[in-house]
């Protein structure tokens, strides 16, 4: 589709946790939105793993989206339970959540957040296949906003306010600040095991409900339930030799073939609990890389008109457990503050940045400790000790 004119209020590029739950609370207030989603279709990708959404940030959002019921028909409590391993198999902690526990982190898959907040969204109001180049002001609008949107397609639209919900990469962050993604010294690989109960029951139950997790030195192995049947897999590298930010192309690990992937990852694995490396066996591939990066922590920039940022395009995070959760509640100040400010939505965008650099840079400090922790080489001692409260 090529040049289209917008015809809503408001803009958000990205629908992924954060765009879809401002694009919720916006349309139930009547605003009209039109979310730009580079994906062809809502099934264009596998979605990824599982999310433990927390009481005061993801299901307030939800709380407030009135997606509450629809989140506890996919979320999983005992999927916060968590077995920690040292690499020789003993147990450094384990946590069995009660029948009766108040479900303060639960966990959902990925797949089903989206569909759920897809669900809940008047028809066409996710642009698909629509992926932003760039964005310009059009210096029209009376509030000082105004944006004409750019698409690799070929289109342009106009709207009066542009959000970028448009994660790590954001195509609209270099409008407000030259701050670029770092490189935190972890290379990652991600797998899935699909179908565990059946292909593997050995492995389904060594798993068990939630987390199956093993530190050693300078590496660590986590296996996580999914209701689709599948175990996702995760490996982390951060010793001296493997923590370059080059290293996932230069180490010579064949990601492009699942089966020389796979032989050379085991090695890497040899001396660590037979379960490790029983599910890297028996995962298919494709084993995706990914490098951990962060934007700096307390990161802000000053105000333009009509025109913000929400989730990881403002404040990417180490992947800890709080990014989505920071962005769908990010989306839920905006949408307040909006709310608040029907006359001028340039003030309601200075209030939302200021409540949310200050809420985000705390955020940002504690998950940056956690990756220390974990990276340190005493990190199973530690990471164990926090679990159990005594703190570090
Ligand atoms: C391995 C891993 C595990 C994690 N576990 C957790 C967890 O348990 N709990 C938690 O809270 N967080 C977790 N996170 C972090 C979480 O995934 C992110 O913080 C969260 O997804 C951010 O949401 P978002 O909506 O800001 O951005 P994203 O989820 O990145 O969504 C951005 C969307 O924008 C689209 N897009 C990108 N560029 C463009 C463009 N140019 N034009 C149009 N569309 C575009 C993308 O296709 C995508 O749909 C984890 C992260 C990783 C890597």
């Amino acid at each position: 589709m090529a040049h289209t004119t917008g015809t809503t209020d408001v803009a958000i590029v990205g629908g992924g946790p954060g765009g879809l739950t401002l694009a919720r609370l916006l349309t139930m207030r009547g605003t009209r939105v039109t979310v730009y989603e580079r994906d062809a279709g809502p099934a264009a990708r596998t979605q990824g793993g599982t999310l433990d959404l927390h009481a005061d940030t993801g299901q307030r959002a939800l709380r407030a989206a009135g997606l509450t019921r629809a989140f506890r028909r996919h979320a999983r409590p005992e999927g916060e339970d968590m077995l920690l391993l040292d690499r020789t198999g003993t147990v450094l902690h384990r946590d069995d959540t009660p029948d009766d526990s108040p479900a303060l982190r639960p966990e959902i898959d990925r797949a089903d957040l989206r569909d759920l907040l897809l669900d809940s969204l008047p028809p066409g109001t996710v642009a698909w296949g629509r992926t932003l180049r760039t964005a310009t002001p059009t210096g029209r609008d009376g509030d000082g906003g105004g944006w004409q949107l750019e698409f690799a397609d070929g289109g342009r639209a106009e709207h009066r306010v542009v959000i970028g919900a448009d994660g790590a990469n954001s195509r609209l962050r270099p409008l407000l600040t030259p701050a670029v993604p770092q490189h935190l010294g972890v290379n990652t690989v991600e797998g899935a095991v699909p179908d565990i109960d059946r292909v593997r029951p050995d492995l389904a139950a060594a798993v068990g409900r939630g987390s199956y997790w093993v530190m050693g030195e300078g590496r660590s192995f986590v296996a996580q339930r999914c209701s689709d049947g599948s175990v996702r897999i995760g490996l982390s590298f951060h010793g001296p030799a493997d923590r370059a930010a080059d290293w996932l192309t230069t180490c010579g690990i064949p990601f492009e073939s699942p089966d020389g992937a796979r032989a050379a990852l085991l090695p890497l694995f040899a001396d660590w609990t037979p379960e490790c490396r029983a599910l890297i066996e028996a995962c298919p591939g494709p084993f995706t890389p990914r490098a951990l990066t962060a934007l700096p922590v307390g990161l802000r920039w000053p105000h333009r008109p009509g025109l913000t940022l929400l989730g990881d395009a403002a404040h990417l995070m180490p992947p800890v457990g709080h990014g989505a959760n920071a962005a769908m509640r990010d989306a839920l100040e905006l949408a307040t503050a909006l709310d608040a400010t029907p006359g001028s939505s340039d003030a309601a965008l200075r209030a939302y940045e200021e409540e949310m650099f200050a809420r985000t840079a705390g955020v940002a400090a504690e998950s940056a400790r956690i990756l220390e922790m974990i990276t340190s080489p005493e990190g199973g001692r530690r990471v164990a000790a926090f679990f159990r409260g005594e703190g570090d």
